[in-house]
């Protein structure tokens, strides 16, 4: 490599003088533009490697900015600079990590994100890496020392009696090489010297000084729930399965297994098996979990039967992650199990993905980059020729689809539960005649109310349901209808208990309730529940419908029992577990709570589950309500009758006659399915056609409108010239027209393929478009339209 001539290629002044620089590198900024930029790199800090982050002088004001070493050795001809941006390449100043912290698998998977998701690889760098391996958390760094090779001529030399006596004590102690080196600190304790001789020392080159890294420990995963694992004998279904991951995890080529199984049809004791066989052959595993909730009871079953498992989720400190991930790295951990970022686990040789749950709209991260993990698995799965297993009862229809579709996916059925357990039996309310009652509202019709109080007269539990996504928490007044809204966004408020009891008031119906503020849930803003209906001035007016009045409900109506509220408000992880453990020990007899609680757990002594309000789903303006109302009422019922004890579930609706209530009172996933297929392929919607969506922000509304109408132009403008088969609507205003006082306009893209989609976008990005003058998100394969 020829050394260039500094001098011309040098921005800034001072480095004119004369840096010797051999190399050129790419840098990937998170904060940067949607790009890369080439820098020189100094002789004296190479090599740089990829994955390594610098820090290099950035943008105008030359700021020192942090990014990932993205390509090396880049010739001067095709630098950005011989590019033709007419800049000088400037140099970087510092590598800061010793290693790279993206391998090189890794690093191509960033590349496709950035492409599919249309997002800076900057950005999808800085999201696959924990911030508390970035920033080290929780490390401490030892000096420790030993004795140079040369040290006995030193010694000669050395006069200090202090220097002699730290010398003779390293070679007492053998301390003769890294490995066998002492701590600093005690050995100058021991010694009773201070850190001048050691420098000195170190002068002389009689010592050298190394630098450790030591992590700090991690708490242990609680203790299993007695939940047995050991001794299962496979039923027929289940060996079927596992003979064909056994296949396909041997055969070392990549493809993707819908594994459908009804729950409690031992999909995750078929996860076990075969991450076992997937080690047996020398490769690691990844179990990816919706949320942390699921992984309470999850991640103890994994735990007894894995020795070096490794967690990442949302609920560990910094620190905690830092431990998990350099355990990952370093191999001492085969199995990862997480939620969505630990697709990104560092291990270096991947041979199963699972998704457990992988419908879930969680895996869709909402904020850039904005990845469905359960994708990116695939794409990890199909980068390290591994196997994914994407694991549900109700499969998303675009898995579905795919595996009816696509050559390399295949579906394995679990159709019936584990030792042939019965289904529970499912009951419809009707609430159009039982939510007023003579007591006024309530959220446990009579009939649900009695079969609790039969429950718990056996001992037996019950976990009831309250869906808070959607409107089923808002504060509003029953005399006239309205509704409090947010004044910086167009949603209404949620109801929530006040940290203070001391407001209490009266309601319509003449009961106690506990009253506390209403909250938006986009932006924070909090008021105290008026008093007074503001607009029709009926007095103490205002009702919420969240757990908590639930919570507050059972609590009047069952005074003898023991009831526990989950919820993200009312649950730190900790608590979670706690709760958990009393519930499966019997010490809480009713858990209500939000939709955490559909999903994964399981209690063999629950025998009932209520559905407070099935159709809060139905309420959102999405496409998929359907699918979200179906998937929740099977999950939820999941949990009931999951031992010899017959289970049963009761659904309350306002919407009898929904569809997709009907269908999954009656178990029937199959004619759910065609019903709904028909409806998305009349519209041109997923899994049939692809969508992706733009949706621009700005508090000016005008400056807002005239950038979304030119974005369309400029879609409208490439669909024409290179004649996309694409339809576009919008700019339209957004479902939540306003958050944070930001008026919010989309543009939704549709397409018969990825492909056509990503054509568009690419060609949007070469133009600099996706960064127009207002802010912009844009969402490829959204979960939700917003
Ligand atoms: P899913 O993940 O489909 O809900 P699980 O794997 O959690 O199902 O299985 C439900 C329960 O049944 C667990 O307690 C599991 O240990 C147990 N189980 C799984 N397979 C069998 C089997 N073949 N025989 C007996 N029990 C089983
Ligand atoms: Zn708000």
């Amino acid at each position: 490599m020829s050394r260039f001539n500094t001098d011309s290629l040098f921005a800034s002044e001072e480095a004119k003088g004369g840096l010797p620089c051999s190399h050129i590198i790419r840098v990937a900024f998170e904060s940067a533009a949607d790009t890369e930029f080439d820098y020189l790199v100094p002789d004296e800090i190479w090599p740089v490697k990829v994955g390594q982050r610098v820090e290099a002088p950035f943008g105008k004001a030359n700021k020192v900015e942090k990014g990932f070493c993205v390509g090396t050795d880049i010739p001067f001809e095709k630098s950005f600079l011989a590019g033709g941006r007419g800049r000088k390449l400037k140099i970087v100043s510092n590598v800061i990590d010793e290693e790279p912290l993206v391998d090189a698998k890794l690093m191509a998977l960033a590349k496709w994100i950035s492409g599919y998701y249309v997002c800076s690889l900057g950005q999808v760098l800085a999201a696959m890496v924990p911030g508390g391996v970035k920033k080290g958390a929780g490390v401490k760094t030892q000096r420790q020392v030993y004795l140079a090779e040369g040290a006995d001529e030193a010694l000669e030399r050395l006069k200090g009696k202090k220097q002699k006596r730290i010398v003779e004590y390293l070679r007492q102690k053998k301390a003769f090489n890294s490995e066998s080196a002492l701590e600093l600190q005690g050995l100058l304790a021991e010694v009773g010297c201070t850190n001048v001789s050691i420098k000195k020392l170190a002068e002389k080159q009689a010592i050298k000084i190394t630098r450790k890294t030591i992590l700090k420990s991690l708490p242990a995963i609680p203790a299993g729930m007695s939940i047995k694992t050991d001794e299962i004998v496979l039923n027929e279904d289940q060996q079927k399965a596992l003979a064909h991951f056994n296949a396909e995890i041997d055969s070392g080529v990549f493809g993707v297994t819908l594994l459908h199984g009804v729950t409690d049809s031992g999909k995750t004791e078929l996860y076990i098996r075969a991450i076992e066989v997937c080690l047996q052959k020398g490769k690691a595993a990844i179990v990816l979990l919706p949320e942390i909730a699921l992984t309470a009871q999850t991640v103890q079953r994994f735990s007894a039967r894995f020795e070096k498992i490794a967690v990442m989720h949302s609920g560990l400190t910094a620190a905690q992650r830092n431990v998990q991930w350099h355990k990952i790295r370093n191999g001492e951990a085969d199995v990862v199990i997480g939620a969505r970022s630990a697709v990104f686990a560092p291990l270096p040789k991947v041979g199963l993905i699972v998704v457990d749950e992988e419908h879930e709209p969680n895996y869709k991260q909402d904020t850039a980059p904005r990845y469905n993990a359960r994708d990116v698995a695939i794409k990890r799965a199909q980068l390290s020729n591994a196997h994914c297993i994407l694991g549900s009862a109700t499969p998303s229809l675009e898995t579905l689809f795919n595996s009816r579709s696509k050559k390399y996916f295949s579906l394995v059925c679990l159709p019936k539960r584990v030792m042939d357990l019965a289904f529970p039996e499912m009951k419809l309310v009707d609430l159009r005649d039982k939510f007023y009652t003579k007591e006024g509202i309530s959220l446990i019709s009579e009939p649900l109310a009695e079969h609790l109080e039969k429950v718990l007269a056996k001992g037996e539990q019950a976990i009831l349901l309250l869906n808070r996504r959607g409107y089923s928490n808002f504060v509003f007044c029953p005399s006239c209808r309205y509704t409090l809204h947010c004044r910086n966004c167009d949603v209404t408020l949620t109801f929530h208990k006040s940290p203070p009891r001391s407001s209490r008031m009266r309601t319509i119906t003449g009961k106690h309730i506990d009253y506390g503020y209403a909250v938006c849930h986009y932006c924070g803003a909090q008021t105290l529940v008026p008093q007074k209906c503001p607009l029709c001035g009926a007095g103490f007016a205002m009702i919420g419908f969240g757990s908590q009045r639930l919570e507050g409900e059972l609590a009047g109506k069952f005074p003898q029992a023991h009831i526990s509220r989950v919820d993200s408000d009312s649950m730190a992880g900790r608590d979670y577990y706690r709760v958990l453990k009393d519930f499966s020990e019997g010490k809480i007899d009713i858990l209500a709570g939000t939709q955490m609680l559909a999903k994964g757990l399981h209690f063999p002594n629950v025998t009932l589950v209520g559905v407070i309000s099935a159709d809060t789903c139905l309420y959102l303006p999405d496409f998929r309500a359907n699918e979200r109302t179906f998937q929740l009422i099977s999950h939820v019922a999941g949990r009931a009758g999951r031992s010899v004890k017959k289970g049963i579930v009761f659904v309350q609706t306002f919407l009898p006659d929904q569809p997709a209530i009907q269908f999954a009172l009656k178990n029937d996933f199959d004619g759910f399915v065609k019903e709904e297929l028909k409806h998305r392929r009349a519209c041109n919607l997923p899994p049939f056609w692809r969508l992706a969506g733009l949706i621009m922000r700005d508090r000016n509304f005008d400056k807002l409108q005239a950038a979304s109408n030119a974005m369309r132009e400029k879609v409208d403008n490439i669909i024409r010239q290179d004649s996309l088969k694409v339809t576009v609507r919008g700019p339209m205003p957004a479902v939540i027209s306003r958050i944070q006082r930001f008026h919010r306009m989309q543009i939704i893209i549709q397409s018969p393929d990825a492909e056509t989609i990503q054509r568009l976008f690419t060609r949007l990005r070469a133009e600099q478009a996706v960064r127009p003058a207002v802010k912009i998100a844009i969402d490829i394969d959204p979960v939700n339209l917003l």
